[in-house]
């Protein structure tokens, strides 16, 4: 079992991390209901006049932005998942196999919710 304190350590850990994502994207997103995740990339007026070379480098960033955003919403996600569940007894079980999951590696990632055998592969 993870004792109180450390839950309370990791749940620092979570908020940290949850409060910098949500800065990074509102530095380059906007919020929209509409689109998964919530947040939609936004780009820079590019201005009249720009040449179509200048039109592909837009959407060479344009998709390299929504690509980093669609991988913070996800992380954001876990870890306002973790946060939901830190105050239950469900937190550190692999939700798989329902064994404890090493604190080493909950230190490592508070978000984790499954063992390191039944860790998603990415
Ligand atoms: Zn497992």
């Amino acid at each position: 079992m993870i004792d109180e304190e450390t839950k309370k350590q990791l749940g620092e850990v979570l908020r940290d991390e949850q409060a910098k994502i949500e800065a990074d994207l509102a530095a380059f997103t906007i919020k929209n209901k509409a689109a998964p995740g919530g947040h939609e990339s936004i780009l820079a007026e590019t201005g009249n006049g720009s040449s179509p070379e200048d039109k592909a480098d837009t959407m060479v960033a344009f998709e390299k932005m929504t690509s980093v955003e669609h991988m913070l919403e996800k992380r954001l996600e876990e870890i306002k998942r973790a946060l939901t569940l830190i105050d239950t007894p469900q937190y550190g079980l692999c939700e798989k196999c329902g064994k404890e999951i090493p604190l080493e590696r909950l230190k490592v990632n508070p978000a984790a919710m499954t063992c390191i055998e039944h860790a998603p592969k990415y």
